[in-house]
């Protein structure tokens, strides 16, 4: 399968281990992932970031419940919110999740939006679990004409060295674990420039007292729903 189907199929993996009830997927585009993880049954609370409404309003019907559902209506509630905001900055309605995914995010945001997002996302959402995908570009001499970037919109596209250890100062900072791992294979022989996609699965290592959680709830509301 392609790329991005492998990413989505390892979120779907992921959440069909864990069982969380509340997902958010930011920088959620054209809502693909958030239409396959719609038929994950333990989640009931799923949500979808982006800064663009255009693009995420494009196929949002496609999370619309499906006639059969109507007819059929399930034992499980689902509540499906799109949010219009950027992920640099802190809105309460992403407090309480239980996962959050960043797939092929964060090489989009620009250098200061990327400082605040460790804050925003470890610091203050402060999920169970989160998953943030990024290109490797020790792969990037395996495909192709690509010159510089895979996209010409990526800010920047980091080697394993550069993720790792950007990823290990967020979770040290915030009480996180992380470990790390990928999709996309290197073909035989290429072994060391690791996968195509790398991916940093970070878990927290604290329990979140309500008390917390409720006062976090005061800070005001920037997302347009
Ligand atoms: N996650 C999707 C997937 O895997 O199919 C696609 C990600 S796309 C490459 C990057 C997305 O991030 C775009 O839809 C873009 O609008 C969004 N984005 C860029 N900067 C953002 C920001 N500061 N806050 C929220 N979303 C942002």
């Amino acid at each position: 399968p392609p790329l991005y189907k492998q990413r989505y199929q390892f979120v779907k993996s992921l959440v069909e281990k864990h069982n969380p009830k509340k997902v958010a997927d930011l920088g959620c585009s054209e809502c693909s992932l958030l239409w396959k993880l719609k038929f994950c049954s333990s989640i009931e609370v799923l949500a979808g970031v982006d800064i663009s409404e255009d693009v995420m309003k494009e196929k949002m019907h496609t999370l619309s419940p499906l006639p059969c559902e109507y007819l059929q209506p399930s034992w499980r509630s689902l509540v499906i919110t799109l949010y219009q905001g950027s992920v640099a900055e802190k809105d309460p309605n992403l407090l309480g999740f239980d996962m959050i995914t960043c797939i092929e995010l964060i090489e989009h945001l620009e250098a200061k939006e990327l400082a605040a997002f460790p804050e925003v996302i470890f610091g203050f959402w402060a999920p169970i679990m989160v998953v943030i995908s990024t290109p490797n570009s020790e792969f990037n001499s395996l495909l192709p004409g690509v010159s510089l970037f895979r996209h010409l919109d990526h800010k920047f596209e980091w080697n394993k060295k550069e993720f790792e250890s950007w990823a290990l100062e967020a979770a040290d900072c915030y009480g996180y674990t992380v470990e790390f791992t990928g999709v996309g294979k290197p073909p035989p022989g290429a072994e060391s420039v690791g996968y195509c996609t790398q991916i940093g699965i970070f878990v927290r290592n604290y329990v979140e007292t309500a008390e917390i959680v409720k006062h976090k709830m005061t800070t005001n509301h920037v997302y347009k729903t």
